[in-house]
């Protein structure tokens, strides 16, 4: 078991009309956090998420075009290729109050966005392809 504590934490906003996920990804890049927890909250002009189709191993992707709000962003950071990767989910919620969401796909254009990162101090996580699920997961790290 791998154990981590908050080196430092960054906190601001992410400009009007840029895209959440590349915007994150180009964060994490720029500061060499290669370990790590993302927050955020705010509102989106245009969501695009996915449904992870365990049968098919397919994302499919759903999209949410006009405002809605952030209700939750959370993520992590880890490596994947020899990079910071983010992996980031979303709670979105619409004009009643319903609620949406999934993993954030690039195309989910920001109205405003107010985000916490917290780079860990202790040894980052190498995300690597597993055949079960098909999905790019942590090569250690196992709890049990
Ligand atoms: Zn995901």
């Amino acid at each position: 078991m791998n154990e981590y504590s908050v080196k430092r934490t960054i906190l601001g906003q992410l400009p009007y009309g840029s895209d959440l996920h590349d915007e994150l990804t180009a964060i994490v890049r720029r500061e060499n956090i290669r370990i790590g927890r993302i927050q955020a909250l705010g509102a989106t002009t245009h969501a695009r998420v996915a449904y992870y189709d365990q049968n098919t191993k397919t994302y499919n992707p759903i999209e949410f075009p006009g405002g809605m709000e952030i209700l939750n962003v959370h993520g992590n950071v880890s490596m994947r290729d020899g990079q910071p990767f983010v992996h980031i989910h979303i709670l979105l919620g619409d004009a009643e109050g319903k609620i949406f969401g999934g993993h954030v796909l690039p195309g989910t254009k920001l109205f405003a966005c107010e985000v916490f990162i917290d780079e860990l101090e202790g040894a980052p996580l190498e995300r690597q392809p597993e055949t079960r699920t098909g999905l790019h997961l942590w090569k250690t790290g196992h709890l049990s």
